[in-house]
């Protein structure tokens, strides 16, 4: 018995010296979509939230979302987080800035394809994609390509008390954007009927050009260039609760989905 001791303990020495190795990455890496706050409270005028970008950059590189006093439209990706001001200017986010929404995925394409037609707007962009996805299911959407014509949005800072947001960008909160002839990435997600108090079920996207100086919420554009579609399905959602004191304030029973049809 003596004799084979070394040996074995020598084997499980090189077992583990392979696999504890590849069971310790770096970064843990997830297939779900982390959402910090929910839709509702926005509508609701919870626009204030203390989740850092370097803590959201843990759950994700590609993500949505807003900034505190809802001062611009957030887009993230490859790990870079931009506000969309309502002047139309551009800003690099550092880590240590704070959201009141969000929701981030580490973006891995189950599939890419070609979306190509002329005068393609973004309903009929919606409708092709929408063809080659499950609807019951959670999607992180990113296309690229060249745009003839976009129109997008971003809203001003709020000031307190906040009103709910669908009056707040009704009475003068909204700035409205028109692009021509750019380059950029759409960042968008899918989501499910079932999402609705939560997120914004359907497809909902952000834009940001090439050269960063231009972006925002995207309502509407045109283009008769092939677009790059890249589609990654989501294994499910995560919600951190929003720990700003303003959350326990809300009444969370109201149906808000005109709102949110007036808003989007
Ligand atoms: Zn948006």
């Amino acid at each position: 018995m003596k004799k084979t001791a070394a040996p074995i303990v020598l084997l499980a020495i090189l077992v583990c010296a392979v696999s504890c190795a590849d069971r310790a990455p770096a970064k843990k890496i997830t297939d779900f979509v982390y959402q910090y706050s929910i839709m509702d409270a926005l509508l609701a005028g919870v626009y204030d939230g203390n989740m850092t970008f370097g803590e959201l950059k843990k759950h994700g590189d590609f993500g949505l979302g807003g900034f505190n006093t809802l001062d611009g439209e957030l887009i993230m990706n490859h790990n870079e987080v931009y506000k969309m001001r309502y002047d139309g200017s551009i800003h690099a986010i550092p880590d240590a800035d704070r959201t009141g929404i969000a929701f981030v995925k580490f973006f891995r394409p189950d599939s890419t394809f070609a979306v190509h037609a002329k005068g393609l707007t973004y309903d009929m962009l919606k409708d092709s994609i929408s063809k080659r996805i499950a609807r019951n299911s959670i999607y992180a959407i990113r296309i690229t390509g060249k745009l003839k014509a976009i129109q997008a949005r971003a809203p001003h800072p709020a000031t307190k008390p906040y009103p709910p947001l669908a009056e707040y960008l009704a009475t003068g909160g909204q700035y409205n954007f028109d692009f021509e002839n750019v380059s950029g990435t759409l960042v968008g997600f899918y989501m499910p009927d079932y999402m609705e108090k939560t997120n914004i079920p359907g497809f909902h996207t952000h834009f940001i050009t090439d050269d960063r100086k231009q972006g925002g919420h995207i309502f509407d554009f045109v283009t008769d260039e092939p677009l790059t579609v890249e589609v990654d399905q989501a294994e499910g959602i995560t919600i951190a609760e929003n720990t700003h004191p303003d959350w326990q304030k809300l009444n969370l029973k109201e149906n808000r989905q005109n709102e949110l049809h007036q808003v989007e």
